[in-house]
């Protein structure tokens, strides 16, 4: 019965999809509206993580899904239904399986893959990513200060890590540092319970609740040697992760507003001033067609790029141009789709506010709105506006 509402992708991108991932999305969508979409404001309320939820998202087996041979297309398309859902589960989804597991996949060397990959995979063991810092957020690759020192068989690491997510109760953390002696930054799989870590939980957000982020702190930690990517040699060994990563948190900004116009469609058909409903008015339903086309047009964006992918062509200015273009465009849907609700629209019972917030976050992370928007003024004018 859902399926048949009108929805924000008219140009009906989802056809683009083999028949066999098209029944896969469908699946998917069938289990969000089951196990997630009824409790994700009241775990965003409560900021709280559902850890019960991971041997169901498990059973989805849709980790790293280009690996086991599907569509970008498709991947794209699964992370704005997990967002459309909830933009927390998908954010937890993302940190885990498209930048932890991926690393692995990447990577790992076959005795970390066999010791790790499986579990991972399977969500028996959880990883996260940590890279920015509490002093180094857009100029990381930089200006990153925690520190690497080889002693031997292995490392000593020290520094600190802010907002990472999972960071509370993963096990492992893909977690980078510049080595004192080069200059080069490295990548460690950080085991989590090892004595020196110490990780605290950041409290009182305004978007992503139900995503634990956490600041690590790290004070003479001991990583053996064979617990490092020894396939990472620089920050630029890690481009190929980040411009995937990118892409997807685009397809996050996709999924931020189909949930916007589903909310802001169902409310104003029902919603009566005036003796009658407010979607009978004209301003109203302009603001509907224009989150519909900002929709369209973001998908539009993001399709392309996964056919770029496909072909092996697609850039960090590409990703770049697909990240602000997509999230300056979720902006507007979301603060359209909150006016429509009216005061019911700053309340999380309806929904929306939960979407409006969360925009916030996909905004910022991954490279914020300014950062990508000047990687691609770079590429335009051959001038950096930035570094
Ligand atoms: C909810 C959430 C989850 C996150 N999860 C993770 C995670 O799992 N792992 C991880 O490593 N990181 C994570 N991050 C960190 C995220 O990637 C950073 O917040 C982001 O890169 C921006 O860094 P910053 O917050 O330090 O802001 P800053 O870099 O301090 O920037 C502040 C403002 O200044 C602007 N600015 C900075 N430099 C320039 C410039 N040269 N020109 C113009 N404007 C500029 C920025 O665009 C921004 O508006 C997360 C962040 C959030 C909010």
């Amino acid at each position: 019965m859902e399926s048949q509402l009108p929805t924000a992708d008219l140009l009906g991108f989802e056809s683009l999809l083999a028949a066999h991932e098209r029944e896969k999305l469908h699946d998917v969508r069938d289990f969000l509206g089951k196990e997630v979409s009824p409790y994700a404001v009241e775990w965003w309320n409560r900021a709280e993580f559902p850890s019960g939820i991971l041997p169901k998202l498990a059973s989805l087996n849709l980790s790293t899904p280009v690996q086991q041979g599907y569509s970008h297309l498709f991947s794209g398309l699964v992370i704005a239904e997990l967002t459309r859902a909830d933009t927390s589960i998908a954010t937890f989804f993302m940190v885990h399986h498209d930048l932890f597991v991926e690393a692995l996949h990447t990577f790992g060397s076959e005795e970390q893959k066999a010791r790790l990959l499986q579990d991972a995979m399977d969500l028996r063991i959880t990883g996260a990513f940590a890279l920015t810092e509490p002093l180094h957020g857009s100029d990381v690759a930089g200006g990153m200060a925690t520190t690497a020192t080889r002693d031997g068989d292995s490392w000593v690491l020290n520094g600190a890590k802010r907002w990472i997510g999972n960071g509370t109760f993963c096990d492992y953390m893909l977690l980078w540092a510049r080595d004192t002696a080069t200059g080069a930054v490295r990548g460690f799989i950080l085991d989590a319970s090892l004595p020196g870590v110490t990780r605290t939980a950041i409290d009182n957000k305004i978007a992503l609740r139900t995503v634990q982020n956490a600041d690590i702190t790290l004070t003479d930690v001991r990583v053996p040697e064979a617990d490092r990517f020894a396939g990472i040699e620089s920050f630029n060994d890690t481009r190929q992760l980040l411009l995937g990563s990118r892409i997807l948190v685009g397809w996050q900004a996709v999924g931020q507003q189909l949930a916007a116009f589903d909310v802001a469609r169902q409310y104003a058909v029902e919603r009566h001033q005036f003796g009658r409903p407010i979607a009978g008015f004209q301003l109203v339903q302009d603001q509907l067609v224009t989150m519909m086309g900002n929709t369209t047009a973001s998908l539009a964006v993001m399709a392309r790029i996964a056919q770029l992918q496909e072909d092996g062509a697609s850039d960090m200015v590409q990703a770049a141009f697909a990240k602000s273009f997509t999230t300056a465009r979720m902006r507007e849907t979301v603060a359209l789709g909150r006016g429509i609700l009216g005061g019911n629209g700053i309340v999380t019972d309806y929904a929306m506010a939960k979407i409006f917030a969360d925009a916030e976050a996909v905004y910022t992370y991954e490279g914020s709105y300014e950062i990508n928007s000047l990687i691609v003024g770079r590429a335009l004018t051959g001038i950096s506006a930035f570094a």
